[in-house]
């Protein structure tokens, strides 16, 4: 088995065609980006943002069933690893602890006084 597939948590071996086939992520169905079809715009907007977060984010709005979920869910399926703050819902980064939001702050607040 390939270290990429023991990170996914997939039950299912790696095969040469796997790259288009739905897969299961953290116990939910990740379809696979390349594999989603139509929604351009949509698929552009979120791949600038992942090479330039500078852009500033995407707003994504559409009907029921028009694949926003699915494409964000992809999309986050191809990008690395990264440490975060463990119950952060900003995702601090560990190691740079002068940029940290509150809940961080007084984290690390606590943790100093034990
Ligand atoms: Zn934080």
């Amino acid at each position: 088995m390939s270290p990429s597939s023991e990170k996914t948590g997939s039950h299912q071996p790696e095969t040469m065609g796997s790259a288009s086939q739905p897969r299961i992520h953290a116990g939910r169905i990740v379809f696979p980006f390349c594999a989603i079809v139509g929604q351009e715009q949509l698929k552009e907007s979120l791949l600038l943002n992942a090479i330039n977060p500078a852009t500033g984010g995407v707003l994504i709005r559409g009907e029921k069933g028009t694949a926003k979920s699915t494409a964000v869910r992809a999309l986050a399926d191809l990008l690395p690893e990264i440490e975060v703050v463990l119950g952060c819902p900003f995702s601090c980064k560990p190691d740079r602890p002068e940029e940290t939001c509150d809940f961080c702050s007084s984290s690390s607040r606590q943790l100093n006084m034990m």
